[in-house]
């Protein structure tokens, strides 16, 4: 269908967020001291329309560090490079039905990461990133995000180091890769890199533009740039329709009917091919690690606003 009219979508977002506002479910994370410190009312949602107009009701200007949703990006930057064909083989598309983290994931699956979206396949995901060093690896991903998000990005050094120090399964799931011929490269320096883009600074309203330019063809619908084609675009949705919320992801297509990403510090992004990007954030997760709050305010949203891709009318 046609684009939703502008005040429309404002008063959309409005009530998405008055009616999601008052649920205190869920726990923050607290994997790491540092993110257990955050204020759980913080609540914002954002909505970035493909013709670069942005609206937003609450907290859409805090910064939290991106985690989980760079899966995302990290795969549709290695599937530009690489091509689509590579990362089937190498990582594959499918749900594992498994959290995030799990090690379980990877052994029933001979070596297979089959999830791009779960640590193992992103981590497979992040050395695939061209560069001779890991450093050249790592500004590629930070220069492809920036024009992602139509500026330039930075890592939060207080998470990056806290991360650092907490990250042993992480390295466990990296060398287990290694040692199945899935990461060709030195496993520290691909968790090293992992754990950056996991830490890199954003906003709901960077990640509704980072999503309103997966729904615009690869084109940022606010500088103009093309960051990735329409294809790679194509392909990571679906993934994400596969595997973007973690082991509920058949949940959250059933209730929202669109592709989206959530991470472990509350941001939920989601995309409505041919329409714009759809980013909220709010800390406390349900126990597969997605925003309660963003999941409630987005189910309301995707109705609302006639976005669900299996919705006849
Ligand atoms: N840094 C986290 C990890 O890799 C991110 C995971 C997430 O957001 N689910 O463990």
């Amino acid at each position: 269908g046609a684009p939703p009219d502008s005040d429309l979508v404002d008063e959309a977002i409005q009530d998405a967020y008055d009616r999601s506002v008052d649920t205190d479910d869920g726990k923050v994370a607290d994997y790491i001291p540092i993110l257990a410190k955050v204020d759980p009312e913080l609540f914002g949602i954002s909505v970035v329309e493909n013709d670069g107009s942005k609206h937003g009701v609450g907290d859409v200007d805090h910064a939290f560090t991106i985690q989980s949703i760079s899966k995302a990006f990290v795969w549709a930057l290695a599937c530009e490079e690489l091509g689509p064909e590579k990362l089937l083989e190498v990582i594959g598309v499918n749900n594992t039905g498994l959290a995030f983290d799990s090690v379980m994931a990877i052994e029933l699956n001979d070596g297979h990461p089959m999830n791009p979206m779960a640590n193992a396949g992103a981590l497979a995901s992040t050395a695939l990133i061209p560069g001779k060093t890991a450093d050249d690896q790592w500004e590629r991903i930070l220069d492809g995000f920036s024009r992602f998000a139509g500026r330039q990005l930075e890592v939060d050094a207080d998470v990056y180091e806290s991360e650092s120090a907490h990250n042993q399964r992480n390295q466990g799931i990296a060398h287990l890769l290694e040692s199945y011929g899935r990461i060709d490269s030195d496993p520290l320096e691909v968790v090293d890199i992992y754990t950056k883009q996991c830490s890199l600074l954003v906003t709901a309203t960077d990640l509704a533009v980072m999503g309103a330019t997966l729904a615009h063809g690869g084109v940022n619908p606010v500088t103009g740039v093309q960051v990735v084609s329409d294809e790679v675009c194509h392909d990571t949705l679906a993934v994400l329709a596969a595997s973007g919320l973690y082991q509920k992801s058949g949940e959250w297509l059933f209730n929202i009917g669109l592709p989206g990403k959530s991470g472990v510090t509350g941001g939920i992004m989601t995309v409505a091919p041919g329409k714009g990007g759809i980013a909220t954030f709010s800390p406390r997760l349900d126990n597969a690690g997605n925003s309660i709050r963003g999941q409630r305010a987005t189910a309301y949203l995707s109705r609302r606003l006639g976005l669900d891709l299996f919705a006849s009318s």
